[in-house]
C-alpha cells in the first residue's frame, strides 16, 4: 500500500470506525487513484477523493409498523446521498436483516463511480432497512413499505434522489413504495426505477443487471476471439440479477451449472437450461422457497448446505470456465479466488456488487489469463436501465423492448471500452480494476472542480 492510501485509510478508518465494507471499498478505490492524483495534483488540493469518500447527507429514521397480528415493530431506514455532482443520487434499495450504515456507504460509494461509467447523468446513493422481508406475507410487506416511504418520501423526488431496488427489493415491494409516494405527494413521477410496465416501468430492466454482466463477460471475451459458446457458467445467488445472467447465458450457448441462495447451492452438472430456469423463477418469485427444493424436482442434481466454519464456499470448487458471483458481497475470499483458478476459471464477471475481498481480487490479478471483470463495470447494467427509465419517463414515451436491449448493449461496450483505454493510458493495460476505478472517477472528480467546493 502507498503511503497516501495508508495515510487515507488510517483517516477513513479513525472518522468512520467499524465500517469494514466501506473501508474495504474505499481502499480498493484509493490504490487504483494513486496514479491519478499523482498526475493530476489538483484534484490532491481540491480533496476531491476525501469529498468523495464523505457523503453528501445521511438520513437515518425510525421505520415503525403494525403487523398483521397486531404487534408493534421498530426497524431502521436508511437513505445515502452520496454524491450529485452529475445528477441526482440514484441507487437502490436492499432489505436484509444484515443492513446496516457501514453496508449502505460502501454500497454508496461503489455507486458513484459505477453511474458514472454508465455515461448517464446520475449520481450516486444507496439505502434500505435492517427489514427481513424472507417468509413474510405480502399484507406485511406492504405495511412495512407504506411506513418506510412515509418517512422517505420526504427526502426523495425525480430531480433530487431516485431509489431502485436491490437485495429483498423487487417489483413487489417497488409497487407498495411507488403507492405511498404518489399518495402522500399526489403526483405521479419517475421518483423510482424498477417499476411495473403498466405504470411507468421500462422493459429489460429486470433483467438488466443479469443481461449486462453478461454482455461484459463476453466483451472480456471478446479481447481473446472467444465467446460464450459452450463456456461452463458458475452462478451464485438465486435471485433478480443471479436468474438473468442464467438466462442470457443460456441464450449465448453457456451452460450454468450452480446456483444458491443463503443455505447452500445446487450443482446440476447438465446444466440449468430454459425450462429449469423457469421452475427456478416460479419457485424464488411466486412460491418464495428455498434453492434446496430444486433437488426434489432434478433428482441428479446435488444440494450442499452452506457451512459457515469452512474456510471456502464449495459452490466455487468445480470445473468450469466463467464465474458469475450474484449474491453478495466478499462471498468470494482467497480459497476461493484460488479454487476458481485452479478449476479453470479464467472469466469473472461480478453482477454482485463486491462480492470478492481484496485478498480474492489480488488472486484474479496475479494469473494474467484471468478476465477479471469487477462490479462496478460488470453490474451497471441495471442502474444503466434505470436511468434509461428515468429518460423514458421524463419524455412519457416508453421504447420497446429492442430498443432498450440494444441501448444496454451499447452502454455495456461502451463501459468495457472506458476501462480498456483508461487501463492502458494510465500504464495498467488489461486491467479492469484500474480502468473501472480511473474511468468512473475522472467525470465525477472534474464535475466537482467545476462546481467549486460545496
Ligand atoms: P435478490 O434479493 O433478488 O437475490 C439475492 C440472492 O442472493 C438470493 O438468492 C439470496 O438468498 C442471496 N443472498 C443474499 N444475501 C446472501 C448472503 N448473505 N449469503 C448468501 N446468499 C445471499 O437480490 P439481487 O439479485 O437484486 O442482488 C444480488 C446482488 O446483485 C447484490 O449484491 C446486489 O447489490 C447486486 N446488484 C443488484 C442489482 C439489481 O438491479 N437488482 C444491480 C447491481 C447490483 P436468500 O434468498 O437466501 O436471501
Amino acid at each position: 500500500m502507498s503511503e497516501y492510501v495508508s495515510n487515507l485509510m488510517a483517516e477513513v478508518k479513525a472518522k468512520h470506525p467499524a465500517q469494514p465494507e466501506f473501508h474495504q471499498a474505499v481502499e480498493e478505490v484509493a490504490e487504483s487513484l494513486s496514479i491519478v492524483l499523482d498526475r493530476h495534483p489538483e484534484y490532491r488540493t481540491s480533496k476531491v477523493l476525501e469529498r468523495i469518500i464523505e457523503p453528501e447527507r445521511v438520513i437515518i429514521f425510525r421505520v415503525p409498523w403494525v403487523d398483521d397480528q397486531g404487534d408493534v415493530n421498530v426497524n431502521i431506514g436508511f437513505r445515502i446521498e452520496m454524491n450529485s455532482a452529475i445528477g441526482p443520487y440514484k441507487g437502490g434499495l436492499r432489505f436484509h436483516p444484515s443492513v446496516n450504515l457501514g453496508i449502505l456507504k460502501f454500497l454508496a460509494f461503489e455507486q458513484v463511480f459505477k453511474n458514472s461509467l454508465t455515461t448517464l447523468p446520475m449520481g450516486g446513493g444507496k439505502g434500505g432497512s435492517d427489514f427481513d422481508p424472507k417468509g413474510k406475507s405480502d399484507l406485511k410487506i406492504m405495511r412495512f413499505c407504506q411506513a418506510f416511504m412515509s418517512e422517505l418520501f420526504r427526502h426523495i423526488g425525480p430531480n433530487t434522489d431516485v431509489p431502485a431496488g436491490d437485495i429483498g427489493v423487487g417489483g413487489r415491494e417497488i409497487g407498495y413504495l411507488f403507492g405511498t409516494y404518489k399518495k402522500l405527494r399526489n403526483e405521479f413521477t419517475g421518483v423510482l426505477t424498477g417499476k411495473g410496465l403498466n405504470w411507468g416501468g421500462s422493459l429489460i430492466r429486470p433483467e438488466a443487471t443479469g443481461y449486462g454482466a453478461v454482455y461484459f463477460a463476453a466483451e472480456m471475451l471478446g479481447t481473446r476471439n472467444e465467446t460464450l459458446e459452450g463456456k461452463t457458467c458458475l452462478v451464485s445467488g438465486s435471485g433478480n440479477v443471479a436468474q438473468f445472467t442464467t438466462e442470457k447465458i443460456n441464450e449465448l450457448g453457456g451452460k450454468v451449472v450452480t446456483l444458491s441462495d443463503s443455505n447452500g447451492y445446487i450443482y446440476d452438472e447438465e446444466g440449468i437450461d430454459a425450462d429449469k430456469l423457469k421452475y427456478v423463477m416460479d419457485l424464488k418469485n411466486v412460491r418464495r422457497g428455498r434453492v434446496k427444493e430444486y433437488t426434489d424436482e432434478y433428482k441428479n442434481a446435488v444440494y450442499t448446505e452452506l457451512d459457515p466454519n469452512m474456510d471456502h464456499n464449495p459452490l466455487w470448487n468445480h470445473k468450469a470456465d466463467c464465474a458469475f458471483p450474484s449474491a453478495t458481497q466478499n462471498e468470494i475470499n482467497d480459497v476461493d479466488a484460488q479454487n476458481l483458478v485452479k478449476n479453470g476459471v479464467y472469466v469473472i464477471s461480478e453482477g454482485a456488487n463486491m462480492p470478492t475481498t481484496i485478498e480474492g481480487i489480488n488472486v484474479f490479478q496475479a494469473d494474467k489469463n484471468v478476465l477479471y471483470g469487477p462490479g462496478k463495470a460488470a453490474n451497471a447494467g441495471g442502474v444503466a436501465v434505470s436511468g434509461l427509465e428515468m429518460t423514458q419517463n421524463s419524455m412519457r414515451i416508453p421504447w420497446s423492448r429492442k430498443e432498450v436491449d440494444d441501448k444496454l448493449k451499447n452502454i455495456m461496450n461502451s463501459i468495457h471500452k472506458t476501462c480498456i483505454d483508461t487501463a492502458e493510458r494510465f500504464g495498467h493495460p488489461g486491467d479492469y480494476v484500474v480502468g473501472a476505478n480511473i474511468g468512473g472517477f475522472l467525470k465525477v472528480a472534474d464535475a466537482m472542480m467545476d462546481q467549486g467546493v460545496v
